[in-house]
């Protein structure tokens, strides 16, 4: 039995047409098989890996261009994994002050080298640095044998917050086209299968979309950015701070409804909540947790402390009646403030 490299489901099923592959029923991945032309190329003795007519190359270029000028910033350490012979870097690096590092295992790497900052003719498995803000990699993966162990690689050579932007032919790289029959290729990407693959990898999902163009040949391609995903404890403690920053010191929760028991109820027991409040008297002496029992708002006892308005959507009604209301001025913080923060 064998598989998916990308979702893991163990039952890939076996095709002899076009080619010999395997496919996914679950994520709709395909790919090669080794010893029917799956194994992978050598490409070291390659060269002239972007040469196409100068009209592909910029309609190409300006499409990546469109998503990777969002994520660039000044002093940023990018490494593009298949930089060919660096144009594409070369213009990257004349939009902001980056540090551009190639990796091209062609013979590539040498023209490369006098357009980016550093190239290696190596691997990304081999790089021992790491710490890069941006990895690029445009058609690079669907060549790879081990694609979960490439994807493991280039997520750890990202920095905590760095973010990872990588584009391979969707399915047949070509609506019209049921198969890709480049002997290079070896995976036949889905969006579903692409974004299996990263989540495996331990990486959140930011963006994918498709119909990005490479060239008239495969003219459909799938975009992903992705950074690193948060652990649950990592969740919290982010979440803790951004109340802690908003509400210094203990605070009073007013407004008990759908907003409260999503973003404040999980983390309830760990925030400085001195009373719980709601504008419905009915439910004044309901227990919430075994700690908070509901209160009336009693502007006297409350004075001086801040007050969170756990509701969205009633958080100008409420905050006009409670500044109505109030022996003094008091601090309002809306949830807008803790879950907009950037
Ligand atoms: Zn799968």
């Amino acid at each position: 039995m064998t598989a998916c490299p990308c979702c893991g489901h163990a039952e890939a099923t076996a095709h002899n047409r076009p080619e010999s592959h395997f496919a996914c029923p679950c994520c709709g991945h395909r790919w090669r098989v080794a010893g029917t032309g799956g194994e992978a190329c050598d490409y070291s003795g390659m060269s002239g890996r972007n040469r196409v007519p100068a009209r592909q190359l910029q309609r190409k270029f300006a499409d990546r261009i469109a998503s990777v000028q969002a994520l660039l910033k000044d002093r940023c350490r990018i490494l593009e994994v298949g930089c060919a012979e660096g144009e594409f870097g070369a213009m990257v690096k004349g939009l902001a002050d980056v540090e551009y590092v190639g990796l091209e295992i062609s013979l590539d790497a040498g023209i490369a080298a006098t357009r980016l900052d550093r190239v290696l003719n190596q691997p990304a498995a081999k790089l021992s640095e790491g710490g890069f803000d941006l990895l690029l990699s445009f058609h690079v993966l669907e060549h790879i044998p081990d694609i979960g162990a490439e994807i493991g690689h280039w997520a750890g050579l990202l920095d905590s917050a760095g973010t990872l932007l990588v584009e391979v032919p969707n399915s047949a790289g070509h609506p019209l086209r049921d198969w890709d029959s480049h002997p290079e290729h070896l995976h036949f990407f889905s969006a579903a299968s692409l974004s299996a693959l990263f989540e495996h990898a331990g990486l959140a999902i930011e963006s994918l979309s498709s119909g990005h163009y490479e060239s008239p040949v495969y003219a459909d391609s799938l975009r992903v950015t992705a950074r690193r995903a948060l652990a649950g404890q990592e969740k919290n403690a982010r979440l803790l701070d951004r109340f802690r920053l908003c509400l210094d010191g203990p605070f009073v929760v007013y407004g008990l409804g759908g907003d409260f028991r999503n973003c404040v109820l999980p983390v309830l027991d760990q925030l400085p909540v001195a009373a719980l409040v709601d504008s419905d008297p009915g439910r004044v002496g309901e227990r919430v947790t075994e700690k908070h029992l509901v209160q009336a708002y009693d502007p006297a006892r409350f004075a001086g402390l801040p007050i969170l308005i756990a509701s969205m959507r009633f958080k100008d009604e409420i905050s006009q009646g409670l500044q109505a209301t109030a022996a003094a001025p008091v601090k309002l913080v809306g949830l807008d403030a803790i879950y907009e923060m950037d």
